[in-house]
């Protein structure tokens, strides 16, 4: 169910809905969406400023609550991924933190996959942790791991899929199912599918948070996040932002509504990029093992092919050798940026184990699977044949 039940919207598809939905015109017809770059709204007499802020009149009162280009970016996000409503955010990180505020309280417990983005593991530890919430970490693909680790008090489950950097798959009908019979809720960050290769809502999950500074945006422009579920939840995700403050500003949620238009076109491409780049990188002999979905000898590669659309643009590789082989690898690429942000029409590489995962203990890192022979790439919509040169350059060193 969306938004949009009087609409001609209501049946239509997903390469519809991303250039469609939400769009609302003002009376000067535009045709594009326009960016309302205002704090206040005025209102036309006394009772109408009263009815705005009684609720009775829902009209706009302070871009801190609402903005008309921030709803339509959350009209067509929730119609994306198929939900009743969606809340933007200042971040991705503020997504979770909305969440976590929202539905979390002092003595709750949390479980949460061990493979997410090192800063979600920092918000639980540092921050949830102190406020008195519990977190347990297990391992993403361990079904049976998840349901040993609830508790009681467990209140939600906590994943991303595909992890990051080793693309693990996690079952999210049969995680869902098990969220169900414990009374718990199941977030999930789709951030490395997005709704046009993943809907978990339609796999049984409560809530979706999204990194919109990756994929959603897909060039590299504007940091931003959104919640997206059942309006009971975002409601109260809305509240929040009210109060504290973490809101998306109109430009930002301009550049991702633009982002959306080309989402699922920019999917498939990033995914049949990945899937080539992975099956050439499988036939260096300088590459000791690549891990993306796509790849049939992948142990996630028959659960991806039922739950998602495509594999998607993150890939992983070992080259042979440790840490020097791998940098070397690395600093020969010209064409890559060397950063460890994703989602972007342009390749990235990084080397996780003093980067993105650097903060890990070894142990940790020996758990996870990060060696120090492991580089990640997120695969960019440049011609798959230059990227293969910009890696033979460095494979050619080793
Ligand atoms: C980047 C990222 C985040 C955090 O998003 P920001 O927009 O940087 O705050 C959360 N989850 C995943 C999977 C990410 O890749």
């Amino acid at each position: 169910m969306n938004h949009f039940d009087d609409d001609p919207l209501l049946h239509a598809g997903i390469d519809t809905l991303a250039v469609r939905a939400g769009q609302t015109r003002s009376a000067e017809g535009e045709h594009s969406e326009p960016i309302y770059t205002t704090s206040s709204y005025v209102f036309e007499s006394a009772a109408a400023a009263a009815a705005r802020f009684s609720g009775e009149d829902p009209g706009n009162v302070y871009s801190r609550y609402t903005n008309p280009t921030v709803r339509m970016f959350q009209d067509r996000i929730a119609a994306l991924e198929g939900a009743e409503a969606a809340a933007a955010t200042s971040s991705g990180m503020a997504a979770i933190l909305a969440v976590c505020m929202t539905q979390l309280q002092s003595g709750d417990h949390v479980v949460c996959s061990r493979a997410v983005f090192g800063t979600t593991t920092a918000l639980f530890n540092r921050y949830m942790k102190k406020f008195g919430v519990e977190v347990s970490f297990v391992t993403a693909t361990d079904l049976a791991e998840w349901e040993g680790a609830i508790k009681p008090n467990t209140k939600l489950l906590f994943l991303e899929t595909p992890s990051n950097p080793l693309c693990e798959v996690v079952d999210l009908r049969a995680l869902s199912a098990i969220a169900r019979a414990k009374g718990c809720l199941l977030v999930v960050d789709n951030c490395f599918c997005t709704p046009a290769l993943q809907k978990p809502l339609e796999l049984g999950a409560d809530i979706v948070v999204h990194s919109a500074t990756k994929y959603l945006d897909g060039q590299g422009r504007c940091v931003g996040g959104v919640v997206v579920g059942d309006k009971v939840y975002i409601d109260e995700v809305i509240v929040f932002l009210r109060t504290a403050g973490p809101t998306m500003s109109p430009f930002n949620a301009w550049v991702f509504l633009k982002g959306l238009e080309t989402l699922r076109l920019r999917m498939d491409a990033h995914s049949s990029n990945a899937l080539q780049l992975a099956r050439w990188l499988q036939q260096q002999p300088q590459v000791e093992k690549v891990y993306y979905a796509g790849l049939p000898d992948h142990p996630g590669h028959e659960l991806a092919a039922q739950q998602q659309r495509g594999f998607g643009g993150v890939l992983s590789f070992c080259v042979r050798g440790g840490r020097e082989e791998a940098w070397k690898v690395i600093d020969a690429t010209r064409i890559m940026s060397l950063t460890a942000n994703l989602g972007d029409a342009k390749t990235t590489i990084v080397h996780p184990a003093t980067t993105t995962h650097g903060r890990l203990s070894a142990e940790e890192k020996a758990q996870a699977g990060i060696t120090e022979n492991l580089i990640r790439v997120s695969v960019g919509l440049e011609d798959v044949a230059d990227l293969q040169a910009d890696l033979q350059r460095g494979l050619a060193l080793l």
